[in-house]
């Protein structure tokens, strides 16, 4: 990585304002899955090392309507939680705007700690309003941006308050951006992706970079059902783009001899759990009537071929429905076979978000090699995109 991170830095004395990621789940002020916080405890704890004078710390969480702040989303269960996790007192400031506020935090001393209310609460934040980021700053000499996940959003709390401080990554942006970079660009090879989820369109840029740099592409989901239908094939009432068939024509000519596509798949007929299934080939025209909600056991086999020799393994995506238990078993399977090949010694990379979910509900997460805690920023990162929370920071 060609940034600055807190080991370059002396933070001995200094004020470190601290972006990270705690969009946790909440329900009813009760944290259901505390992984961003814990993933952030290394750059906590890295950074109370130096000695610094005061930590504080800054995240959004949900979507309430910005500049409204909504209990719900309340960052207060979230300091109790860290407090927790770290073993140490952790305050928490509901008015971080006020000057009372700013003079307060101006006071902490002895590396205390001390959470600031849901950045999004406060207009401006995602439009990256210049003065908003100039009263983040006042809590700080020095910046660290640890928020990976919301890294490729110029936010008032990522972006742009990096401009008022010497601006510099934390370990755990460090090592996302080191694993998921090098990965796709400087992969042990081969290197196989594995892409899925429900549409074509939003991937359209991954499944084109990866064509590029990956040996093979992989593809299940929803998304595959479009490749299917621009080939000629029926689909029933499987979830499709029409919009993006051309795309799909182009990726498959694009691809020819690396992108891999289902060979069978598990359809249904309707959208819930108990419907009737059946498996067919995806060669063969599906039933007026049915939609594919899973790769089938064929696929499964032949997956596992193509990823036999893999060295690397990127992974976007489940491959059906997996949020209902009978349509699981090609996301179940895929996850199963990238932790026996992480035992193996092959690195195994997933970017995030729904397949992320599904290695953790596995129970396999120890047995994979990085998981993302960024899904949106992980897909910009493997699209090749810059992400503005990064470029803000110093340079090497
Ligand atoms: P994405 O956000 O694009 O990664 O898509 C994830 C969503 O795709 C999940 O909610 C899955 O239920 C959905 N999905 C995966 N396969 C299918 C399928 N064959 N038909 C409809 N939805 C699917």
């Amino acid at each position: 990585m060609n940034k600055q991170t807190i080991r370059d830095i002396d933070l001995k004395g200094k004020r470190v304002l601290v972006r990270v990621d705690f969009n946790v789940p909440i329900e009813g002020g009760v944290i259901t899955d505390d992984t961003r916080i814990t993933a952030a405890i290394p750059t906590l704890r890295a950074i109370l090392e130096q000695k610094p004078k005061s930590v504080v710390l800054m995240s959004h969480l949900g979507r309430p309507k910005e500049g409204q702040p909504d209990p719900q989303y309340s960052m207060k269960p979230v300091a109790a939680e860290l407090s927790k996790l770290i073993g140490k007192p952790v305050e928490f400031e509901s008015d971080p705007l006020s000057d009372a506020a700013v003079e307060k935090a101006s006071k902490l001393d002895n590396g205390a700690i001390l959470v600031l209310e849901n950045t999004r609460f406060f207009a401006g934040e995602t439009k990256n309003d210049t003065g908003l980021a100039e009263k983040f700053a006042k809590y700080g000499d020095v910046f660290v941006n640890d928020a990976f996940g919301s890294a490729h959003r110029a936010h008032s709390s990522t972006e742009g308050v990096a401009r008022y401080l010497p601006a510099v990554a934390g370990l755990l942006m460090e090592k996302e951006l080191n694993f998921l970079s090098n990965a796709v660009d400087n992969p042990k090879r081969p290197l196989v992706a594995i892409l899925g989820g429900a549409k074509v369109s939003d991937k359209i840029k991954v499944i084109e970079a990866l064509l590029s740099k990956a040996d093979k592409v992989l593809i299940g989901g929803g998304m595959a059902n479009t490749f299917f239908k621009a080939q000629g094939h029926k689909v029933g009432k499987s979830l499709v783009e029409d919009a993006a068939l051309d795309t799909a024509k182009s990726l498959l000519e694009k691809g020819v001899g690396k992108l891999i596509l289902p060979i069978d798949g598990v359809i249904a007929d309707d959208f819930k759990n108990d419907a009737k299934t059946q498996v067919v080939s995806t060669a063969a025209d599906i039933p007026d009537g049915w939609q594919i909600l899973d790769i089938g056991p064929k696929t499964i086999e032949a997956f596992r071929a193509a990823l036999s020799d893999a060295k690397t393994v990127v992974w976007n995506g489940p491959m059906g429905v997996f949020e209902m238990p009978n349509f699981a078993k090609g996301t179940n399977a895929v996850a199963e076979i990238l932790a026996e090949l992480t035992g193996k010694g092959v690195v195994t990379v997933i970017g995030g978000g729904d397949s992320a979910a599904a290695v953790q509900q596995a129970g396999l997460a120890e047995k994979i090699t990085h998981i993302s805690t960024g899904g949106g920023a992980s897909l910009e990162l493997l699209e090749g995109q810059a992400l503005p929370g990064v470029v803000a920071l110093k340079d090497k």
